[in-house]
């Protein structure tokens, strides 16, 4: 028991024992693994929606915030994370049911992209052939909440994490704001960019436990599409996915619901190309028009359409440096907790979808017990660190292609630039997905010694 906290556990107290053997029949076997996930994000909630599944895991998700919520307007889903989404919550089906046009994939055509910092004209200069599907992010929340199994997993909002400790033996202690702790088998930190699991974790190690400035500012702006068809009746916005490039600069364009939505990325980088230091507010809002007044000098048809919003949200992106673990003993981290990105190819969010769907199979799997916990997580670090970090460079590299400020291809072509462009994403499309990674993973589950050699 620690002093000054009430400890109050989420599971119910065992019976006594006379009482356990007349409802022997009709309770529920003793959970192989109790799981406390804090945050209820994409992440969270993708893991807590497959975990939840299983029968022997107990699963409790703690949210800081009053509600299951999203910040921002759409987002950009690849087929390889919406197939994991289909298979944890009938996905397609769900959009379908709240009225989203869901295109088939064969028609899901990718950005366009256009240099755009020409006062005469732009020009296109590249098209990814295949792209992501674009949903509202509270529609996404929703769905992956609606699909959470509530008998298996309980979830507390206004419950926030302040920090967590080792409990011997083998046991984590949770401590929250409201001065109650919790004590799990595993800790699962879901809990964004800012996490305060990961700053734990990498206590004393600031490269590490704190967020880092990206350099680049996104200011995010939506207005109806109907009053750019009225105001700019041709305006390229209103045919597909644009992003519009320009020498240390770029906005990208897209169309949710009935709504255009645009970001616009600036670039703060030092002389020596690092990003020049931020002590800002994390997000803020601005008036709309002074974002359009930076793009004086551009192609008509996006200096009319950033004359349209009204407001725009400021956005000074932050990033996890390449951590050197995700993991340690009974703690985990996944999604922007362990691995948060520049947003220029649209994947943060998909990667923790992917974090989520490999860790949940590793736990759920009849092999993982409460006594091979540590093994099998750093099973899920060897597979998912090195990707989900090469997916983080190459965003940030692309973001530096689209304002030509990439050092490698200062004097390359817009053709050049294009296929670059192209060519990273094409693994988007080849590559099957989370399933190569879950054989892998699962082999290496297999090598395991099995529990009873263990003790
Ligand atoms: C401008 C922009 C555009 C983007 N576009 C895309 C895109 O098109 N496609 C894509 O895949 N990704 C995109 N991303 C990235 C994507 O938004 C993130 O990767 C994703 O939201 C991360 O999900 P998460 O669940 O890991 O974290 P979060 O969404 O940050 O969720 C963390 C949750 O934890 C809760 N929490 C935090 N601290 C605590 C605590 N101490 N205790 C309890 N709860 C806590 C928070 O309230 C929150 O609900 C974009 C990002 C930006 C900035």
């Amino acid at each position: 028991m620690i002093s000054g906290h009430s400890q109050s556990s989420p599971y119910p107290s065992r019976p006594p024992p006379r009482l356990l053997l007349s409802m022997r029949m009709a309770s529920p076997p003793k959970p192989k693994l109790q799981i406390a996930i804090c945050g209820g994000g994409i992440a969270g909630l993708t893991v807590a929606a497959f975990l939840s599944r299983s029968l022997d895991i107990e699963v409790h998700i703690f949210e800081g915030k009053p509600n299951i919520r999203a910040i921002g307007a759409g987002i950009a889903i690849w087929k390889r994370y919406w197939d994991i989404l289909e298979e944890a919550t009938d996905f397609e089906l769900e959009c379908t049911a709240r009225g989203l046009q869901v295109c088939p994939w064969s028609q899901v055509t990718g950005p366009v992209l256009r240099k755009a910092d020409d006062p005469s004209c732009g020009v296109d200069f590249s098209h990814v052939p295949h792209g992501p599907r674009l949903i509202p992010r509270d529609d996404l929340l929703d769905i992956l909440h609606k699909h959470v199994n509530t008998e298996r997993c309980r979830i507390q909002t206004n419950k926030r994490v302040i920090s967590w400790a080792r409990q011997e033996p083998e046991k984590i202690i949770i401590y929250f704001e409201d001065s109650t702790s919790v004590i799990v088998d595993l800790l699962i930190g879901a809990d964004g960019v800012h996490s305060c699991v990961r700053r734990h974790l990498f206590q004393g190690n600031r490269a590490f436990s704190e967020p880092k400035f990206s350099g680049q500012f996104a200011y995010r702006m939506s207005c109806p599409r109907a009053e750019v068809e009225k105001r700019c009746p041709n305006n390229e916005a209103l045919r597909g996915f644009k992003i519009w490039c320009g020498k240390g600069r770029h906005v990208t364009s897209n169309t949710v619901r009935d709504e255009i939505q645009m970001t616009a990325y600036d670039n703060v980088f030092d002389a020596n190309g690092l990003p020049a230091p931020f002590n800002g507010p994390w997000v803020t809002e601005v008036p709309a028009a002074k974002i359009a007044e930076r793009y004086d000098g551009w192609e008509p048809d996006l200096v009319g359409l950033l004359q349209v919003p009204k407001i725009a949200s400021r956005w000074a992106v932050h990033v996890v440096h390449p951590l050197p673990t995700f993991v340690s003993d009974r703690v985990c981290l996944i999604g922007d907790a362990a691995h948060a990105m520049t947003p220029h190819q649209g994947l943060g969010g998909g990667q923790g979808i992917e974090d989520a769907y490999i860790l949940a199979q590793l736990l759920a799997h009849s092999q993982t017990t409460a006594a091979n916990l540590p093994e099998v997580l750093k099973i899920y670090d060897f597979i998912r660190r090195p990707s989900s970090q090469e997916v983080a460079r190459q965003s940030f590299a692309n973001g530096l292609l689209y304002g030509f400020l990439n050092p490698k291809h200062c004097d390359a072509s817009l053709m050049e630039v294009g296929e670059e462009v192209a060519t990273s994403c094409r693994w988007l499309l080849e590559s099957d997905g989370a399933k190569t990674e879950w054989a892998k993973a699962e082999s290496l589950l297999a090598t395991l010694p099995p529990c009873s050699e263990r003790s």
